[in-house]
């Protein structure tokens, strides 16, 4: 594992410390749970930067992949660390700069592999995309399931509380087809399963 100080560059006011998160191709013993999901914030939020979801009052993307891992640890009972880092840097290579290498040195395979199964094939179309998501939801791992499980959980929460500039059919569709993709996971958490149920009702 490489491990550097934190470094700050030279200059007057406007020096900002820049810490470095090299973690080395697994991950290391000494990179603590804690440790994890904090660079793991640390990274999203800088690849996220200059993103804002599409809802209404457009806040933040990084609030997305944190309420997800929110959504997982408090709804799901999930505590596996690995697991939350993932969910928290589950949109970082579908939407961002971020590579699949680059998470695997940072955050070791455990993490990058989930954050593959749950990143869509760009070279397919968005229908296309969409079948995807439904087709493969059987067969991902039980991490990825369960990250796939809370982003619906939290995407049509979002649809509900702070719904984006969308007719209501494109509303209704996206609905729809995460209840799909949910079918597709049944049997994964059940606390997440009757959330969703809970939101997608009361929506529809
Ligand atoms: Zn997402």
């Amino acid at each position: 594992m490489r491990r550097r100080n934190a470094s700050r560059t030279s200059g007057g006011s406007g020096a900002r410390v820049r810490y470095a998160i090299e973690a080395g191709p697994t991950r290391d013993a000494s990179l603590t749970d804690t440790n994890l999901l904090l660079k793991a914030l640390y990274f999203a939020a800088d690849k996220h930067r200059d993103q804002r979801r599409k809802g209404a009052g457009a806040i933040p993307y990084i609030n997305h992949p944190i309420a997800v891992a929110h959504m997982l640890s408090d709804v799901g009972g999930i505590t596996d660390a690995t697991t939350l880092a993932a969910a928290i840097l589950h949109d970082t290579v579908e939407d961002t700069d971020a590579t699949p290498e680059e998470l695997e040195r940072q955050f070791g395979a455990g993490v990058a592999g989930i954050v593959a199964e749950v990143t869509d094939d760009p070279t397919l179309t968005r229908a296309a995309r969409k079948q995807a998501q439904i087709d493969h939801a059987p067969r991902l791992s039980k991490p990825a399931m369960l990250v796939k499980l809370a982003d619906k959980v939290c995407n049509v929460t979002d649809i509900l509380e702070r719904p984006p500039d969308w007719p209501q059919w494109r509303k209704d569709e996206y609905v729809r087809w995460a209840r799909e993709v949910v079918e597709a996971l049944r049997g994964t958490n059940s606390a997440l399963e009757s959330k969703f149920d809970e939101v997608a009702d009361w929506r529809e």
